[in-house]
């Protein structure tokens, strides 16, 4: 499935028949288009199987990638840290990562080969919450997020203000640009330059939920967004209730796919309040994926999306329409790697 196709009707609607044109050719290297496509049998267990099998403090990711990160968090909290800490620096993990390029450091450009960066930071003691978009020049975003959250009165910044925020903050900027996700734009300049109109489905994002002994739910969302995307072009990720919700009466849920078919129905709000309503958190990903292919008109083979939860009790949950996405769950005895329930 190309990106255009998981959008909305691309040819009627101008500014999204834009960004596809711009979006260009597909990364035929990139390791993730593979694992979106992947098939869907393999030797982890379904979520549904082990959803009630974990105890508290508990973490859940999205992606493969998202265990390294799910283990760092556990390893922050059961060292003494807070549950702030451990969703952050668990989710640096992932920032870090320069084979990762679809988030943070390494991550794959935009169209200009800027690298720009969406995140945020929900903690559900009171609702707060932090969040920076198209962030340049720094590889942890999730970081800065946090301290939108725990030092201003405002939830979101954005582009330059948000860098000089970082600065003053006292976050070191630099290059976020590696070699490899250079060489990967080259490639792509090139393919559009010789008129290849095929566009990349590289775009991962590690959205990571964390649930502590005593009831308190923090989650982190952070990505690099679709690579070679339109430069200023913002997703889901950085969206509080799209890319990322955590209400800390209920649960959290965490959003990795095509942003555009994610936060036109705000995917991780309608979660959490399908779980208010009762569902677990595998029934109301799946909920919420059923309600975007509904309003849609289109199977749900179509939108990539892909969705991670969890309730205040401590069971998880997932769906996703990619048959190549997985979710990472880790508590005090387990680390694994789970397969969402698919729809299509
Ligand atoms: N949701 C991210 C975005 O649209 C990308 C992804 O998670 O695949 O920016």
């Amino acid at each position: 499935m190309r990106y255009e196709e998981t959008l909305r009707n691309p040819e009627r609607n101008p500014m999204k028949r834009r960004v596809l044109l711009q979006a260009g050719v597909a990364a035929t290297s990139v390791a993730t288009t593979a694992m979106r496509s992947a098939n869907a049998q393999d030797g982890n267990p379904e979520v549904g199987a082990i959803a009630d099998s974990f105890s508290r403090p508990v973490f859940i990711a999205t992606w493969n990638f998202g265990q390294a990160a799910c283990e760092r968090s556990r390893e922050v909290l059961l060292g003494g840290g807070s549950l702030k800490d451990a969703v952050e620096r668990g989710i640096h993990v992932a920032e870090l990562d320069a084979s990762n390029h679809s988030v943070g450091y390494g991550g794959f450009p935009n169209a200009q080969g800027v690298v720009q960066l969406d995140a945020c930071f929900m903690d559900g003691l009171r609702q707060q919450a932090g969040s920076v978009a198209a962030l340049e020049g720094f590889p942890n975003p999730i970081s800065v997020a946090r301290r939108v959250m725990e030092t201003t009165p405002h939830v979101m910044l954005v582009g330059d203000d948000a860098v000089a925020f970082a600065k003053k903050q006292g976050f070191q900027p630099q290059d976020l640009l590696t070699e490899e996700a250079r060489l990967g734009w080259e490639r792509w300049k090139t393919a559009q330059q010789q008129g290849e109109s095929a566009t990349t489905d590289s775009h991962d994002t590690i959205s990571l939920l964390g649930l502590n002994a005593d009831g308190h739910i923090v989650g982190g969302c952070s990505t690099s967004g679709l690579a070679f995307k339109l430069p200023g072009r913002v997703g889901d990720s950085p969206i509080i209730g799209s890319g990322l919700y955590v209400d800390g009466e209920v649960g959290a849920a965490g959003a990795t796919g095509v942003g555009e078919n994610i936060m036109r129905y705000c995917g991780c709000f309608l979660i959490v309040e399908f779980m208010r309503q009762g569902m677990s958190p595998t029934e109301a990903c799946a909920a919420a994926i059923r309600r975007i292919a509904a309003g849609e008109q289109r199977p749900a083979s179509e939108l990539s999306v892909n969705f991670v939860a969890l309730n205040k009790a401590g069971q998880v949950g997932a769906a996703g329409t990619d048959k190549g996405f997985r979710c990472a769950v880790v508590d005090g005895r387990q680390s694994l790697v789970a397969r969402p329930q698919l729809l299509q």
